[in-house]
């Protein structure tokens, strides 16, 4: 089994990650993506985000249509700090150790990945694919002088769709009454406009 994983704050999810993890799915033959929506993170405790319930429904709304695409609300029902290696080992014990794991990130990630939690460790337990979009370049060797040999067979770059779209911009087009049709599956767009998120 190889399995893709998309964390995020999906606040809302939007194409850019829909797209990004369809890509991502078949260039790497992945059996399924698992979306995994995280707890306030703790680089956004600056602003307010949206109650847990509202951002996973809105995510297994969006992803329903695809028979590949499942949600897993782990990160929220964790209590205290989540890492990703949390993760990871909590994965291996439902999916079994044999099942890869490939975590999808932005490219702009991938700068600050030697400074995870557990770096080394976890990417020698699973695979990373930064996603990049046309003519954007990675600075990889830095990358590679972290983490040496297992860089090159456990960290991958791909580029994908440049799609423009992020869940800031969505929230503030909310806040203005503006349109967020063909940015969001339509379903997203309904619940939004339902539970009078964003305003
Ligand atoms: P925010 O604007 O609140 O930061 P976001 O649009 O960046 O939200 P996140 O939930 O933070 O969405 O993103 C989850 C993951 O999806 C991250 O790894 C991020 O790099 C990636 N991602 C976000 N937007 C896009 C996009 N348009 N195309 C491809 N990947 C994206
Ligand atoms: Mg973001």
């Amino acid at each position: 089994m190889k399995i893709g994983i998309l964390g995020g704050t999906f606040d809302p999810i939007h194409f850019g990650h829909l797209a990004t993890a369809e890509a991502v799915r078949e260039i790497f033959s992945l059996d399924e993506i698992l979306f995994i929506p995280a707890a306030r993170p703790p680089h956004k405790l600056n602003r307010s985000i949206t109650a847990e319930h509202h951002r996973l429904t809105m995510t297994k709304l969006a992803t329903r249509s695809n028979k590949f695409f499942r949600v897993s609300d782990m990160e929220l029902q964790r209590t205290g700090l989540s890492y990703t290696l949390d993760t990871v080992n909590e994965l291996h014990k439902i999916f079994g150790q044999s099942t890869e794991l490939f975590f999808i990130i932005g490219a702009d990630s991938l700068a600050d990945l030697s400074k995870w939690h557990a770096a080394r460790e976890l990417v020698a337990k699973c695979h990373f694919i930064a996603t990049t979009r046309q003519g954007v370049d990675v600075d990889f060797s830095a990358v590679e002088k972290f983490f040496g040999a297992s860089a090159r067979e456990h960290i991958h770059r791909v580029t994908t769709p440049g799609l423009e779209i992020s869940s800031t911009d969505i929230r503030e087009k909310v806040r203005q009454r503006r349109s967020i049709k063909y940015l969001v599956p339509e379903i997203v767009e309904e619940y939004i406009a339902r539970e009078e998120l964003y305003q």
